[in-house]
């Protein structure tokens, strides 16, 4: 890598706890969430350039990465040369760590690497302000990504809070070979729901996240956050899925404190009571021949790696 390029480090997320309203008329669902920050990350290099080009690897697939403008970091990039008047170009070379389509927000994560890498590179000195707002016009997962850490989401997820989180949460993450359309889980969420399909919740009028959540987030307790967690679009995002079902029972039935669908799925969190329950589980989860990985959170968002 050229000595003039920039590297930066994105996170991928969990929701720990995600309440989805009624879709509203502009198509959106307001949204009472809990993003925390997990060690899977994204690294994204911005190497000097004239045009705008972009090159994908990674030790996830990646085959389903677009490489043109609608690419995230691509359209992250050129958001922040054309707000700053920059003419100059870049090369964003991504190596993705976190699987694609998976509900953890890699893109999100990449468009967040990608603001930070392009405002070193180009010297454009936005600010956290200016990237955050940057960030915000690029989807409703970046900004998060570039906070990391642990944060209330409300709005379309985009207006942050951080959350006081003590010590660190073990988590077991199973992933999934197929992936899954963010549009479409939400639409079947939203078919269910008017349907009257007993599985599903009827969108709450109050949107918010409970206090039980907070308070086990403060204490650091994963044995209080288990019961308190939960996930709205679970529903939709197992329907059709047996494997994901299988998979969720079968991680708690091998110890974790409880699983869920992260976001919009197929990957599944597992809350693990410490480090050493959780290698013991992920050790279990790959007996079984899934792909089982151990992170941690909560982790700093988008940053430069020296
Ligand atoms: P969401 O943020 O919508 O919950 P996700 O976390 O489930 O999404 P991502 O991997 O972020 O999944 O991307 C979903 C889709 O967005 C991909 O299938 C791909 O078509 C498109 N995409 C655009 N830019 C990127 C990127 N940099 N990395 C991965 N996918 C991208």
């Amino acid at each position: 890598m050229r000595a003039d390029a920039v590297h930066v480090r994105a996170p991928g997320k969990i929701n720990v706890y995600l309440g989805v309203g009624a879709r509203s008329d502009d198509g959106y669902h307001p949204l009472a969430t809990v993003f925390q920050a997990v060690s899977l990350y994204e690294d994204v290099y911005a190497v000097p350039s004239d045009g705008f080009s972009l090159e994908v690897a990674g030790a996830v697939d990646v085959s389903g990465v677009p490489l043109d403008d609608r690419n995230l970091a691509m359209r992250a990039a050129k958001l922040l040369a054309q707000t700053a008047g920059v003419t100059a170009g870049v090369h964003l070379r991504i190596r993705k760590g976190v699987p694609v389509a998976g509900g953890m927000g890699g893109g999100s994560a990449d468009a967040a690497a990608a603001l930070v890498a392009c405002d070193a590179l180009w010297g454009t000195d936005l600010g956290p302000r200016g990237l955050h707002d940057l960030a915000a016009r690029l989807g409703a997962d970046v900004p998060f990504a570039l906070h990391g850490g642990t944060a209330v989401g409300t709005g379309r997820g985009d207006v942050l809070t951080p959350a006081l989180a003590r010590g660190r949460f073990d988590w077991v993450l199973v992933l999934s070979g197929q992936g899954l359309s963010t549009p479409d889980v939400y639409g079947r969420l939203d078919r269910m729901r008017m349907h009257g399909d007993a599985l599903a919740d009827d969108p709450t009028e109050l949107l918010e996240v409970p206090a039980a959540v907070l308070q086990a987030l403060l204490a650091g307790d994963a044995r209080d956050l288990a019961p308190v967690m939960m996930n709205d679009l679970e529903v939709a995002a197992v329907s059709g899925r047996p494997d994901l079902e299988l998979a969720l029972a079968d991680g708690v039935r091998m110890g974790a404190l409880t699983g869920i669908v992260s976001g919009s799925g197929p990957t599944i969190a597992f809350l693990a009571d410490g480090p050493e329950a959780a290698r013991a589980l992920q050790d279990e989860l790959k007996a079984t021949g899934r792909e089982a990985l151990h992170v941690h959170g909560p982790v700093p968002g988008a940053r430069i790696i020296d």
